[in-house]
């Protein structure tokens, strides 16, 4: 049964997942295409636009490619604007909408106001980053669980306590997913290592499910110089974990891959 429905005056929160358009859903397809005003916000590819009617507006919201960044109050108030004077409104997010999206404070805005809002999940990039590995988020032998933690807390607020989420970690066999964690890589290393051993797979996704994704297996000990090392930059996921234990052995980064990969046709050859 399809009970989803987009209509003049709503807002619908889309996510257009991890960056591959092909992994948008079909639920997000048909939001997109039935939309009048689309409000797209950082990490979101722009082949997922192609979905939108030709008559939509788009606009940019995002902080990324040298704009300043829309305020988050203007952006609520652009969307209850907008369904006031009877537009569909689309909000594409990268990833899903309620993963470190802003999601729940938009949710809450609109409800506050009386606008009819729903909510077209995405497929999150820490999932996605995972999955390029061939690598899963829980196994019954490595991992019972999975966190999704930021790195990035808000102004204020004091942030993860690492130390308390290696310890959990470890004993609850958690495989932890870190969004928005590379400026605070040092802080995550040093805390995280104080509940797991230096030797816990650790593995970094830099645009994950896009082509030109770059991904490097480590330790956790070697998190801050892997980073370095191999130039990885945001958006990127940290992953830490046991799941990831047949990708330490073998040393898996795309570099590695590359270089089997050609070492193997001039063998063929
Ligand atoms: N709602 C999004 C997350 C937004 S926070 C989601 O569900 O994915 C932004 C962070 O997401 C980035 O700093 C990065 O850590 C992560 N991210 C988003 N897209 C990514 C991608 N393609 N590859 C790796 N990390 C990504």
């Amino acid at each position: 049964m399809n009970t989803f429905n987009t209509s003049p005056g709503t807002v619908t929160l889309v996510g257009a997942g991890p960056g591959d358009p092909e992994l948008l859903t079909l639920k997000a397809v048909k939001a997109i295409a039935a939309a009048s005003l689309v409000l797209v916000d950082d990490l979101v590819n722009e082949a997922v636009l192609a979905h939108a009617h030709p008559k939509a507006r788009i606009v940019h919201v995002g902080k990324r490619g040298g704009c300043a960044s829309t305020p988050q109050a203007f952006i609520e108030k652009l969307m209850v604007i907008a369904a006031r004077e009877g537009e569909t409104v689309v909000r594409l997010k990268g990833g899903d909408p309620f993963v470190f999206g802003r999601g729940g404070e938009e949710v809450e805005h609109l409800t506050a106001e009386g606008i009819s809002v729903k909510v077209v999940n995405g497929i999150t990039s820490g999932l996605a980053a995972v999955t390029s590995l061939n690598v899963p988020l829980t196994h019954r032998d490595h991992a019972h669980g999975v966190v999704f933690v930021t790195g990035h807390a808000k102004p204020g607020d004091s942030g993860t306590d690492w130390a308390a989420l290696a310890q959990c970690a470890h004993q609850a066999k958690l495989t932890l997913v870190i969004y928005m964690g590379i400026a605070s890589a040092h802080a995550i290393e040093t805390g995280l290592l104080q509940g797991l051993p230096a030797h816990t797979p650790l593995a970094v996704v830099q645009h994950a499910s896009l082509p030109h994704q770059k991904h490097v297996s480590a330790t956790l000990g070697q998190l801050c110089h892997t980073l370095t090392s191999h130039q990885l930059a945001s958006p990127a996921i940290i992953v830490v974990g046991n799941v990831l234990q047949g990708l330490a052995q073998i040393g898996h980064s795309s570099e590695h891959a590359s270089v089997v990969a050609a070492a193997t046709l001039a063998k063929a050859a």
